[in-house]
């Protein structure tokens, strides 16, 4: 078959990938000049930085992503972080870190609460597994079950790190989805080479399978007739195919072609999908600031989510003797208009989190609208499919249950390709 694919992110080229090694003809069409999208790295004097994820993968090896990539022979080695996570704790109870703190990890996290509330804990640890939560936020029922402020703060910046949202944004269910992930594929792991290690791997694999990439090359247009799409027009050119895959996400996609008839409900679950927001700020140092390879969540900032160090795991991410070090804060929709108040309350909250380590700020960059954290907040995915036969989404804007981040786009387009082989 002869497949065109609209955009050159994670999703668009792991589609691509996969259907090349089975012997389809591929076309992919890219607008910028480089490929990866949010999933790629930016060179900036020796340091490799993001066009936006934090060269993290949140199941590691052993993910959807990780075993995906493994089925279709990339060349990717994903290390695993240890420890996954650790959280920042305020000294003396104290409600920020500017009079000190101490790092507890996160098995060790119920040791902090009260008798009544740890033993809660490990019932419920149990019996959410077997009846999760449904129709209510994770804030909600964090409060109504533990009743802990420290563990609504822990719960928002374990949301904000991994989903740029709040955790009243996202369901329970969702939330518990997620954990359940954790418990069958494992935690966080970080590729070596950054996202461009990942990605430029499944350039390698569309290409010396007879695959094409065009760069450059904005689709304007999906050639649709009969309700059924038969191509693309890229650059003014049309290219004529079987089936057209989309890595631009539901509202984009739609925004691409005419169609005859209007399916409300799709039309309805587009415009409910909101993309999640948020601030990267890139920080250099000459020594460790976290000193291990897993997420430092900081429940106690203002602004700032968690952080990351990835150099610990592979130095070629910085110049030699470097470090470099990730912050990530969510951004709220009604703050987008704010971003530089937003960055500066972030940067204030890196002097408590670093107080005595010297660092240099090398980048701050903010992601919405178009150039999102995620183009469907989690639990607000649309799905692969759309109303137009041999139309397909895949990405961050249609990715698989539960699946957090890359680990949703690589359980979307394995949805995807499952749907193409019927
Ligand atoms: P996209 O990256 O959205 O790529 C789409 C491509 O389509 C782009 O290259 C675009 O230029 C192209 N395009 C658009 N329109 C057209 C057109 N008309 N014609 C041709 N081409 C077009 N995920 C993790 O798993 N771990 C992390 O640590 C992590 N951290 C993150 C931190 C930040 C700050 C951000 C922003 C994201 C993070 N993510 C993380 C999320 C992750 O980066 C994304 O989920 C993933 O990269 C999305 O990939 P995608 O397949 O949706 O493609």
């Amino acid at each position: 078959m002869k497949i065109n694919i609209i955009g050159a992110g994670l999703g668009g080229l792991l589609s691509a990938a996969s259907l090349a090694i089975e012997g389809h003809e591929v076309e992919v069409f890219e607008k910028l000049p480089i490929t990866g999208g949010r999933f790629t790295n930016i060179e900036y004097h020796g340091f490799s930085l993001s066009t936006g994820a934090l060269h993290m993968i949140p199941h590691g090896s052993t993910g959807p992503l990780g075993n995906l990539l493994r089925k279709i022979g990339a060349d990717v080695e994903i290390v695993p972080c240890k420890p996954m996570a650790m959280i920042r704790i305020p000294a003396n109870g104290a409600n920020d870190y500017k009079s000190g703190f101490k790092d507890i990890s996160f098995n060790q996290y119920g040791s902090q609460f009260s008798m009544w509330n740890r033993l809660k804990l490990s019932i419920l640890l149990i019996t959410t597994r077997r009846w999760p939560p449904k129709n209510i936020s994770f804030e909600n029922w964090i409060r109504k079950y533990l009743n802990e402020d420290s563990a609504h703060k822990t719960a928002n910046s374990f949301c904000g790190w991994a989903l740029s949202l709040t955790n009243r944004d996202v369901p329970a269910e969702e939330a518990f989805e997620i954990f359940e992930n954790l418990y069958r594929y494992g935690g966080t792991g970080i590729p070596m080479g950054g996202c461009k290690g990942v990605t430029d791997a499944l350039v390698e694999i569309i290409r010396s399978n007879g695959g094409i990439i065009h760069k450059n090359t904005e689709v304007s247009r999906i050639i649709v007739k009969d309700n059924t799409a038969r191509g693309v027009i890229a650059n003014g050119k049309k290219h004529y195919s079987d089936i057209v895959i989309s890595n631009i996400g539901h509202p984009f996609t739609r925004d691409l072609y005419e169609s005859g008839t209007i399916d409300n409900a799709y039309e309805e679950k587009i415009n409910n999908a909101k993309p999640s927001a948020g601030i990267k700020i890139c920080l250099a140092a000459d020594k460790p600031l976290i000193g291990h390879n897993g997420i430092l969540l900081t429940p106690y900032c203002r602004r700032i989510n968690g952080i990351n160090e990835v150099t610990n795991t592979d130095p070629n991410l910085a110049p030699s003797g470097k470090h470099l070090v990730m912050a990530h804060q969510s951004v709220q929709q009604e703050n987008i208009d704010k971003l530089e108040e937003e960055i500066e309350i972030g940067l204030q909250d890196l002097k408590e989190v670093f107080p005595n380590n010297k660092y240099e700020v090398i980048l701050t960059q903010s992601y919405y609208d178009g150039w999102p954290v995620n183009r469907a907040s989690s639990g607000s995915d649309i799905g692969n499919i759309t109303p137009i036969d041999n139309l397909y989404v895949v990405g961050d804007g249609a990715k698989g249950e539960g699946g957090i981040e890359v680990e949703g786009v690589a359980l979307g387009v394995m949805n995807t390709l499952d749907i193409i082989k019927q």
